[in-house]
């Protein structure tokens, strides 16, 4: 009698289940989902409850969602985590962060030691507070930050104990200590690993300005540690030691040694660090950047670099698949950084999602020395959600339509 009892309300239950449709506050349906962390490459729904990632499912019932969207033809992603950017407003002039990472899909980006320990503070007060996207920083190793080129000379303003100091406080925001554009010797770098160590945090280098160049080798094998993040990798600049042999087209075999090791190797797209002539060969010979990043700053955004788009694209062209390329501005970046509850659509994580179209046409890449590449089709963003809302919708294909701020938020 009991048994035939138990029967009867499991069935109801399941029954329940079965017909009433689950709320959610927002879903994505038929879209191909790439989400390498997770290994999802095929055409799914995704849900979205209280600003994070509900379900993620081949059929999900959308008849109780407040907002739908049909992603038929488009693919769905976690938002992209660009770590090397520049968004510290009044310091260079350099714009802020929402107006360029929404429209194109990022929702987190990292600062890349526009800030020292000094003026870091104004930095979280004047954008990182005030930002949509999530802006996560490197510190310089320089306490005043990037203040102009002679500033960034002076070993006497590099503190390893203060620097590890404001990063353990603003734990949460600082992922790592940043050291560029130095001229002089080892200095900065073993300075910017001293703080990194006592953060327990990893160091970005922008090696440059030695001449003549002190050795990559030496930096990856004596100076840096393995989970140390080499940006720039595709600089073809006098200043700086090559990872690419120009006399065979191979990379060097230290290098394929050291990524092995676990130095990171970033993109850091830039102004002039960025070179086909090093990226074609590189790829050719197999190798793949860890992460794709633009260092977006005021003096690249309208020149070569654009925007994370256009350097996605220009490595689809290379021939690296489009997994391959959400992978490196996605979970690969967020690992690097030490958040690995970004850069993926596992249920319960923050709901950061990004909606590209694959855009056929004529289109031209290229590089500041001019090189250019016809392409025959491009990355264009739709749609970024950030924490559950939807923050940016290019053809207002979210039903119904509507954003944060005309919600008056
Ligand atoms: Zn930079």
């Amino acid at each position: 009698m009991q048994k035939t009892f138990l029967l009867i309300v499991l069935l109801i239950s399941a029954m329940g289940n079965v017909s009433q449709a689950q709320s959610y506050s927002l879903v994505i349906k038929n879209g191909h989902v790439i989400d390498p962390k997770n290994n999802i490459d095929a055409v799914m729904d995704v849900a979205v409850q209280d600003g994070k990632i509900a379900r993620v499912a081949e059929h999900i019932n959308a008849d109780q969602a407040a907002q739908v969207v049909d992603a038929q033809g488009m693919y769905v992603t976690p938002g992209l985590v660009d770590i090397h950017t520049h968004v510290f407003t009044s310091m260079r002039g350099d714009p802020s962060p929402d107006g360029y990472t929404l429209q194109n899909g990022i929702t987190t980006c990292a600062d890349a030691g526009t800030s020292g320990w000094r003026s870091f503070p104004a930095f979280k007060k004047e954008v990182i507070d005030k930002s949509q996207t999530r802006v996560l920083a490197f510190l310089n190793i320089i306490g005043g930050g990037m203040r102009g080129s002679y500033f960034e000379q002076d070993p006497g303003d590099m503190d390893p104990t203060m620097t590890a100091l404001v990063a353990k406080r603003y734990r949460n925001i600082v992922v790592g200590v940043k050291t560029a554009h130095y001229e002089g010797g080892w200095t900065a770098v073993d300075s910017a690993v001293a703080a990194g160590k006592l953060a327990g945090i990893p160091v970005m280098v922008d090696f440059g300005g030695a001449n003549p160049p002190l050795s990559i080798r030496s930096l990856f094998f004596d100076h840096l540690r393995p989970g140390d993040i080499f940006t720039h990798c595709f600089a073809q600049l006098g200043s700086r030691e090559f990872i690419l042999d120009t006399a065979t087209g191979k990379i060097k075999p230290f290098v394929w040694e050291a990524q092995k090791r676990g130095t990171i190797f970033d993109v850091g797209y830039g102004g002039i660090s960025f070179a086909f002539s090093q990226a074609i060969p590189a790829m050719k010979d197999g190798f793949r950047p860890n992460s794709i990043s633009t260092d977006y700053h005021k003096g690249d955004m309208n020149a070569a670099m654009k925007n994370i788009l256009n350097v996605m694209d220009k490595f689809l062209i290379m021939g690296m698949d489009l997994p391959d390329v959400i992978r490196r501005t996605t979970w690969n970046p967020a690992q690097e950084i030490n958040h690995k509850e970004l850069g993926h659509l596992t249920v319960g994580v923050g709901a950061d999602v990004a909606i590209f179209k694959l855009i056929p046409g004529n289109f031209g890449f290229f590089d500041y020395t001019g090189y250019r590449i016809e392409g025959k089709e491009k990355l264009e963003c739709e749609m970024t959600v950030r924490a559950g809302k939807i923050v940016y919708d290019l053809n207002g294909i979210a039903k119904p339509v509507v954003l944060p701020n005309q919600r008056g938020e």
